[in-house]
């Protein structure tokens, strides 16, 4: 496994790249199982190159880039038995200039959800995203299903500025009591750990209620809200159409259920994705193939 760090590092790529089969998973360091569940679906697709950076432009006034977790020697000791060919650790001096710079616009699905929560959030991730595709220039991107609005803003950029790039979205690994994994679960201290599983309470509840055959998304939405009384502060529980994350009156074809809410001082989203027809309800893939 190389360990890259700067632009030269990166033409050791030039014949994976060249075989067609080069598979990038981006990431901010801090890994658990469910990144390694990202490596493990690249992995069966071709070459596998893991890029750790924590995006400070991602992170508004008063986030946690400055407390995020980093511990590049153990991320590195997860990735090793995992058959990845080389991981990227860019000083923050490559991927931005002195100056503020360019910066990539997000369409409007990042109107919504974490992107009205979160000012600028989604043209932090889409402008390290893009200079991340445009260094590595892999075939394919694997991102986790997890951050859902994440790989929806993130697949309309590379639809509309034309990436030669697929991508896919990878199932949310949860604990075994059904808590999403997340780098930032290590933030919640004691009595917060259990607190925090109604995020997945509310969106089962929300499931049930629409196999039961409830279509009407306000009922949905107030279901969640009412399920979410343990935490400190809810941010949202939406319902929305995949992809272009408008929003329904009736439930139909294939929608998000999204949850952001704060247990404590951690923020954390959770999310389903359903495939709902008149007297089916299943789980679902965001993105086509
Ligand atoms: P992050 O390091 O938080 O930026 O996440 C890097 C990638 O891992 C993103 O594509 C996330 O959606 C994905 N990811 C984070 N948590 C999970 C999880 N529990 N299951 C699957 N993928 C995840």
């Amino acid at each position: 496994m190389k360990l890259l760090h700067t632009e030269a590092d990166l033409n050791c790529l030039t014949p994976l790249r060249q075989r067609g089969d080069l598979v990038l998973v981006p990431t901010m360091g801090a890994l658990h199982a469910g990144h390694l569940s990202l490596v493990e679906h690249a992995r069966e697709i071709g070459s596998v190159i893991v890029s750790i950076f924590v995006n400070p432009t991602q992170f508004g006034p008063g986030e946690d880039f400055e407390q995020y977790p980093r511990d590049l020697d153990r991320d590195l000791a997860l990735l090793e038995p995992l058959g990845v060919t080389a991981v990227f650790c860019p000083q923050t001096t490559l991927m931005y200039g002195a100056d503020d710079g360019v910066m990539v616009h997000p369409g409007p699905r990042a109107d919504c959800l974490c992107g009205a929560a979160r000012s600028g959030h989604f043209s932090g991730v889409l402008t390290i995203v893009a200079k991340l595709f445009n260094l590595i220039r892999p075939q394919v991107a694997v991102f986790g299903r997890k951050d859902a609005q994440q790989c929806l803003v993130i697949a309309e950029m590379v639809a509309d500025l034309k990436f030669p790039i697929r991508l896919l979205d990878v199932p949310t690994r949860r604990e075994s009591d059904g808590l999403a994994m997340s780098s930032r679960n290590a933030y919640l201290k004691g009595e917060e750990r259990s607190r925090a599983l109604c995020l997945t309470r509310a969106l089962d509840q929300a499931k049930q209620i629409i196999q039961d055959g409830e279509r009407s998304t306000i009922a949905v939405e107030l279901a969640m809200q009412e399920a979410m009384s343990a935490a400190d502060k809810v941010d949202y529980t939406e319902l929305r159409q995949v992809p272009h994350l408008t929003k329904p009156e009736q439930i139909s074809g294939r929608v998000l259920l999204a949850i952001a809410a704060h247990i404590g001082h951690t923020r954390l989203i959770d999310n389903l994705v359903l495939a709902v027809d008149n007297d089916t309800v299943t789980t679902a893939a965001l993105l086509d193939d």
